[in-house]
């Protein structure tokens, strides 16, 4: 199920079902968080349902508030909404398992599609922080809608502002979001264009437990952390691919604090650190900035280990990588695409048919099955599609 298709999904949906949508995904967090009195979720889980009783309209009953509550957990997104869509990517999507866990879906829906999400337990205080900060750099309008921010604005937001700051500025700080999502707040007092940019807020109640947290050893962030009814933890990336590469653990009470074991392919498991002193990027940021640059500060490390120059996002973020060999005349540009987007590739090129000329659009390993089409797209701009791996023979043949 691939993260574009459910956005795409959703603005398929008419306003009664998108109205629907935003209704159960605040419940949905609602009922998965512990954060906050149990009073004010009941209260809101009531404003909810009204809000999803009046999105059915007159002709359709809508369920009442106790079915309600049982059918957000293990229905399928699109069984919930009014008229129920059909053939829609969110047939394939839940927002709580059946006992009640979140999906990796439901805080990305809450973020990319609801007017109401910054109301909710866990994310809803990532969500304000977005808000404000989005706010604070004059990309969102005081009183303005809260609603549905897209990657794109997000990035253009936090990319500009620090642009302001110089190029080398917006390399390194462009750079720590990518390689420390979570820093001491020691270390954020020495980065002045960071602690200007305010990026980096108090780590998440949902993404800690007991006053610690986890990293997740892929991408350096805090784990979501879901307390069972046994009492253990369930840990999990909010990234269902690094879940899956193993960053899935479970810790459990024991007489010297907690004991922290693997749920997945990989043995070792991380440290427990405490959240006092610490910041993070909030989820959306983490989304939108840590994530698709994990590829790119990978590649450039590969890349400089043998032996060639690496630039990270020169000429104002023209590209991704500007790389040269010592003495050789020949340079790749590269632009990394962490997801198989053949539709955005061809966009791209449309837009700028001129520019395109010898570059290297560089796609991640496994997504090595995407070539063929990804090719048919760029053919006659001049520009290539190769993998991380082939991309670093090349360089090194070269
Ligand atoms: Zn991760």
């Amino acid at each position: 199920m691939s993260v574009v298709a459910a956005a795409a999904a959703v603005q398929e949906l008419d306003e009664d079902q998108r109205a629907a949508l935003d209704a159960c995904v605040v419940a949905a967090l609602a009922l998965s968080s512990v954060e906050g009195e149990a009073r004010d979720r009941v209260r809101l889980l009531m404003e909810c349902h009204g809000r999803y009783v009046r999105s059915f309209g007159v002709l359709e009953p809508a369920p009442p508030f106790k079915v309600f509550l049982e059918r957000l957990r293990g229905s399928r997104v699109a069984d919930l909404l009014p008229g129920r869509p059909r053939k829609s990517a969110l047939g394939e999507l839940w927002l709580l398992d059946a006992d009640g866990a979140p999906s990796s879906a439901l805080n990305r829906i809450a973020v990319e599609a609801t007017e109401h999400g910054h109301q909710a337990p866990g994310i809803g205080a990532d969500i304000r922080h977005l808000h404000s900060l989005l706010r604070a750099v004059g990309m969102l309008s005081e009183g303005a809608g809260l609603s549905r921010v897209c990657g794109e604005t997000v990035q253009h937001a936090v990319f500009r502002t620090l642009r302001a700051a110089g190029s080398d500025a917006y390399t390194q700080g462009r750079e720590a979001m990518v390689r420390t999502p979570v820093l001491t707040r020691r270390e954020l007092s020495r980065n002045a264009a960071l602690t200007e940019l305010g990026a980096y807020t108090g780590i998440s109640p949902t993404r800690q437990f007991s006053g610690v947290w986890a990293a997740c050893p892929t991408c350096g962030w805090t784990i979501r952390a879901a307390y069972r009814p046994s009492g253990a933890v369930d840990l999990e990336c909010e990234d269902e691919r690094h879940s899956v590469l193993g960053a899935r653990y479970r810790a459990e009470p024991a007489a010297d604090g907690w004991r922290l074991t693997a749920r997945g392919e990989l043995r070792g498991v991380p440290k427990l650190v405490p959240v006092e002193g610490r910041v993070a990027l909030p989820y959306a940021l983490w989304l939108w900035v840590t994530l698709p640059g994990l590829l790119e500060v990978e590649l450039r490390d590969r890349l400089v280990g043998s032996g060639a120059q690496v630039r990270l996002w020169p000429f104002g973020d023209a590209y991704d990588l500007h790389v040269a060999r010592p003495g050789r005349s020949r340079v790749w540009r590269v632009d990394v695409k962490t997801w198989a987007d053949p539709y955005g590739l061809a966009q791209k090129l449309r837009e700028d048919p001129e520019g395109f000329d010898g570059m290297c659009f560089v796609v991640p390993e496994h997504l090595r099955g995407y070539l063929p089409l990804l090719r048919r797209e760029v053919r006659g701009s001049g520009a290539r599609v190769l993998t991380d791996t082939d991309l670093v023979a090349e360089v090194e043949g070269a």
